[in-house]
C-alpha cells in the first residue's frame, strides 16, 4: 500500500497483483478518521489496513459494476457497517440496499468532500470522483488511455465524457485510475505519433519505475495532454498522422477519437 497525505485527507493505493494491474483505494479524512474504499477487490488487505490506521469504513464507493470493482463488497459489509454507493444505473448490480449517487453529488467523509462525476462510456453507470486535487477515474482514463467500451460501453458517450468533462478539468488534478496498462498505452501511443518524445521519455521513465519492482507515479490532466492520444484527438500532429495512414480519415474530432480507440481494441 503506497500513503500520500493531502491537507487533511490521506489516500492508500494498493496495487492488486491479477493478471489486469487493478488498483485498490482507500481514502480517509485525517480529522475524524473516517474512510471510504474504493473499488475493492482484496477486502483482506483494505480492512486490515484501515484497522492498523483506526480507520472507521463509512462508504464503499463503485466507480462502475464491472465484477473487478465490486468483487470485495461483500467482505467488506460483513464486518462493517459501510454503506455502498454507486450510480443509479448501476445500483441493481452492486445491491438493492445501495445508495444511489449521480452527476454532482457530494460525499461526506469526515471534514472532507468527495464530489462525483457522472462519466460514461466505459459503461453507462460509471463515476468518476474529485478529492482535494486528486480524481479517480476508475476504468473510464488511464495513464496514456482511456477504457474500452466492450462491456456495455458506448464510444459516443466516451468521446463525450473525455472531451467535454475530462480533458477541461485543472491541468494539476492528479489522475487515479483502476488499472495500470501504462507500458502498453504508452507503446500504442508511441506507435501513433513515433516522434512525440514525451511519450518516449514517459515510456522510459514507466520502464524504470517496474524495474525497480514499483508502480508508475500517478499522472495529471496537464501531463496527459502531452502523450495520450485519446486527449490529442483534436491536435494537428497526431490528425497528421492518421491521415498519412487513411487518407479517407474523416477529420472531425469524434471520428478520430472513435478511429484511434479501434485502433487500440485491435492493437497489440
Ligand atoms: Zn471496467
Amino acid at each position: 500500500m503506497e500513503i500520500l497525505k493531502k491537507n487533511g485527507y490521506g489516500i492508500g493505493r494498493m496495487s492488486v497483483k491479477n493478471s489486469d494491474n487493478n488498483y485498490n483505494y482507500i481514502v480517509w479524512c485525517t480529522g475524524s478518521l473516517e474512510c471510504a474504499v474504493i473499488d475493492p477487490i482484496d477486502a483482506d488487505v483494505l480492512l486490515y489496513f484501515a484497522r492498523s490506521e483506526a480507520l472507521t469504513v463509512k462508504y464503499i464507493i463503485n466507480t462502475h459494476t464491472h465484477p473487478d470493482h465490486i468483487v470485495g463488497n461483500r467482505a467488506i459489509l460483513k464486518v462493517t457497517k459501510a454503506k455502498i454507493l454507486a450510480h443509479k444505473k448501476g445500483q441493481k448490480y452492486v445491491s438493492s440496499r445501495s445508495v444511489a449517487v449521480d452527476d454532482g453529488s457530494v460525499i461526506d467523509i469526515g471534514k472532507q468532500k468527495i464530489r462525483v462525476i457522472h462519466t460514461p462510456g466505459h459503461c453507462s453507470e460509471h463515476i468518476s470522483l474529485i478529492l482535494g486535487e486528486h480524481i479517480f477515474v476508475g476504468d473510464t482514463l488511464f495513464l496514456a488511455g482511456c477504457g474500452n467500451t466492450k462491456c456495455g460501453g458506448n464510444v459516443d458517450e466516451l468521446y463525450e465524457t473525455i472531451a467535454i468533462k475530462l480533458r477541461t478539468l485543472p491541468e494539476n488534478l492528479i489522475i487515479l485510475p483502476g488499472h495500470d496498462y501504462s507500458e502498453k498505452n504508452l507503446r500504442f501511443s508511441l506507435s501513433i505519433e513515433p516522434r512525440n518524445e514525451a511519450t518516449r521519455l514517459k515510456l522510459e521513465e514507466v520502464k524504470s519505475f517496474y524495474s525497480r519492482g514499483m508502480e508508475p507515479m500517478p499522472t495529471t490532466i496537464g501531463e496527459e495532454k502531452r502523450y495520450n492520444p485519446f486527449f490529442r484527438f483534436d491536435l494537428v500532429e497526431l490528425i497528421e498522422e492518421l491521415k498519412n495512414r487513411k487518407p479517407s480519415l474523416v477529420t472531425d474530432p469524434r471520428a478520430i477519437f472513435k478511429e484511434l480507440r479501434e485502433m487500440r481494441n485491435n492493437w497489440n
